[in-house]
């Protein structure tokens, strides 16, 4: 049987293409066989094994952060694909860790899945997902949930590894102990396999965008670059266009970058119901905590990367045919996010609603609450403005 796995866009539009694929090769224990829905249960040894070896190993260190802010709203919204186990021994997802390993300009290792439902991301990748944009050192391992962007990016990380607790890849792992007959290609297989389940649970949770892949692979690539050769991983050029082309076709070709032969978009197309393109140029967005003035703010996340989050969602809505007048809506931002400082801001976030459970938020502004004190400056409110009409009028609203 012909291996697919060079055509890309395969692996992400036809996930049952590859598991024939695939089994063609598999061996005979470890390998499971690739398909959507076939879930393979974590063996007793594996939860063994992270106790006995990995937790100390790597000196992990548990995360509420994380359990509360990634991985429950994305089994909040996926209940028939992840779960979290009852029990210690029990089918499901355990703990979540942060492995101390990596800075803010460091995220070579990022999340892992050791088995058992086990899943650690390391402190490097949760800090280079949060920081306005690669390499600043301004960053954080507890982002506030208003950033929806770095929370979708550390958010795309943890999915991965769902998927390799789902088909349960650790297995296949000779550090199991196992006959370990896999050859790069399965590695690769499973990586692809890994990215295309977990963009899939993103798409689901209101807060977190399909994009924050994109963010997530962006930055990785500012360390290793687009085309290296990595061991397992497809190239991060090759996950971005798959994570890309599935956006697009989420939309139905609705969306699509400017530039589509460019990693930095901070501009892109929505194409509403007559067919007319309007171009969407997305300003950087600023933080409200320690917001003093227009001019005294601190970046939250850059254009190029808030670009990604809101393509990704607007795809969603256009998918979820609520990207018109009728479902898109500006709402307050305390119905949200918990985390808005109490001051002279508040938060303004535009909302399509799919029903009364399904809804993603497409994005959110500032406005300052005091008459003679700006959120944004002249520049940045006409930026705003401009951005948010265009926004508005693709949904057919005017
Ligand atoms: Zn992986």
């Amino acid at each position: 049987m012909k291996l697919i796995l060079n055509t890309k866009k395969k692996i992400l539009t036809g996930i049952m293409a590859l598991a024939v694929a695939t089994t063609t090769y598999s061996s005979a224990l470890a390998y499971v066989p690739i398909g959507e829905n076939y879930h393979i249960p974590a063996a007793k040894m594996e939860v063994d094994n992270f106790f006995s070896k990995e937790l100390s190993a790597n000196n992990l260190q548990r995360s509420d952060f994380l359990e509360r802010n990634i991985q429950a709203p994305l089994i909040k919204y996926n209940p028939q694909k992840i779960w979290k186990a009852k029990s210690k021994y029990a089918d499901g997802l355990k703990f979540v860790y942060i492995r101390p390993i990596g800075t803010s300009t460091d995220s070579d290792v990022g999340g892992s899945n050791p088995g058992g439902g086990y899943i650690s991301l390391t402190r490097g990748s949760i800090l280079v997902n949060s920081a306005p944009f690669f390499g600043s050192a301004d960053t954080t391992l507890t982002p506030k949930d208003y950033n929806i962007y770095a929370l979708s990016a550390i958010a795309s990380d943890y999915a991965h590894e769902c998927g390799h607790w789902y088909y349960d890849d650790p297995l296949v792992s000779s550090k199991l102990g196992q006959s370990d007959q896999t050859v790069a290609r399965d590695l690769v297989s499973q990586e692809a396999r890994a990215d295309a389940f977990g963009i899939r649970l993103l798409e689901n949770v209101p807060q977190f965008s399909v994009g924050g892949d994109l963010n997530s692979i962006r930055r990785g690539a500012k360390q290793s670059g687009w085309y290296g050769n990595p061991k397992e991983h497809p190239t991060f050029d090759s996950r971005w266009k798959n994570t890309y082309n599935y956006i697009k076709q989420m939309s139905n070709n609705r969306v699509r970058f400017e530039n589509e032969n460019s990693h930095d978009n901070g501009v892109f197309y929505i194409k509403d119901k007559q067919g007319k393109d309007w171009k969407i140029v997305v300003p950087k967005q600023y933080d409200v905590y320690g917001f003093v003035d227009a001019n005294n703010k601190k970046e939250l996340y850059n254009s190029y990367e808030r670009a990604n989050y809101v393509m990704g969602q607007v795809a969603w809505a256009i998918k979820n045919n609520c990207w018109d007048a009728n479902h898109v809506s500006i709402e307050d931002g305390t119905k949200y996010f918990k985390d808005i400082p109490q001051g002279d801001v508040t938060i303004k976030v535009i909302v399509a609603r799919k029903n009364n459970k399904e809804y993603k938020i497409i994005d959110w502004g500032g406005t300052s609450k005091v008459e003679n004190k700006n959120f944004y400056s002249a520049e940045q409110k006409e930026a705003f403005d401009n951005y948010l009409s265009n926004l508005l009028y693709s949904t057919g609203m005017r």
